[in-house]
């Protein structure tokens, strides 16, 4: 799952891009408001971590510009502005959530998981389909309740394609959900890891849908 974090602030920036990454996101990280604009015109994302102080283009004039134009990303605001006043305007402006500087890590990542699962539709972190169950929380998957495991790439196509199930994912998806913005992407890696999980999984788990991508089909 690929995460767009938009924070000027270095050191705020780098704590959360490095928790976000450890927790098996994809991130892209825009420093100003113009950059995020940019990266939400050409990307998708699940989630979008938004500071409201910003250099360029505040975080609230973003915020109303992409509900005003029907995104409904899930988006969880940042800010030091603490007061209720604040936070009201933040949340009638479109934010999902809101935290107020400074935060704690562990609280941040939580609530990214609520937000995420919230607009998938999930009420928890696991996931049963057939003889596998996915706990999205720990990062592991059993089969037949022996756990198998994966690389931490297989595990983000896995996560992609069980979280949007009976919905195709085209490589490019499945792509943005690999990669952040430094990285190379590698041209067959995609075919390469879904073969991996069906040698690991199951040959029955992912359908190819030609000329789209994958699916996972609802169980
Ligand atoms: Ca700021």
């Amino acid at each position: 799952m690929r995460i767009l974090l938009v924070e000027d602030d270095e050191l705020i920036g780098s704590g959360v891009e490095f928790a976000l990454r450890q927790a098996g996101y994809a991130v892209d990280w825009a420093r100003d408001g113009r950059q995020a604009e940019l990266a939400l015109a050409t990307h998708r994302y699940a989630l979008v971590v938004l500071d409201l102080g910003l250099p360029v283009r505040s975080g609230g004039d973003l915020l109303k510009a992409l509900r005003d134009a029907g995104n409904d990303v899930p988006v969880l605001v940042l800010t030091a502005r603490g007061t209720i006043a604040d936070r009201v305007r933040g949340l009638d402006a479109g934010a999902d959530d809101y935290l107020g500087k400074p935060f704690d890590l562990t609280e941040l990542l939580a609530r990214c998981r609520a937000l995420v699962r919230r607009s998938q539709g999930r009420s928890a972190e696991s996931i049963a389909w057939r003889n596998l169950s996915v706990d999205l929380l720990a990062q592991s998957v059993t089969r037949d309740d022996t756990r198998v495991s994966l690389t931490s790439r297989e595990w983000a196509v896995l996560t992609q394609l069980i979280t949007h199930q009976g919905i195709p994912q085209s490589r490019t998806d499945l792509e943005e959900s690999l990669y952040g913005w430094q990285e190379e992407i590698e041209s067959n890696a995609i075919e390469v890891h879904v073969s991996k999980l069906r040698k690991k999984l199951g040959a029955d788990l992912i359908t190819t849908v030609r000329g789209i991508g994958y699916v996972i089909e609802k169980p």
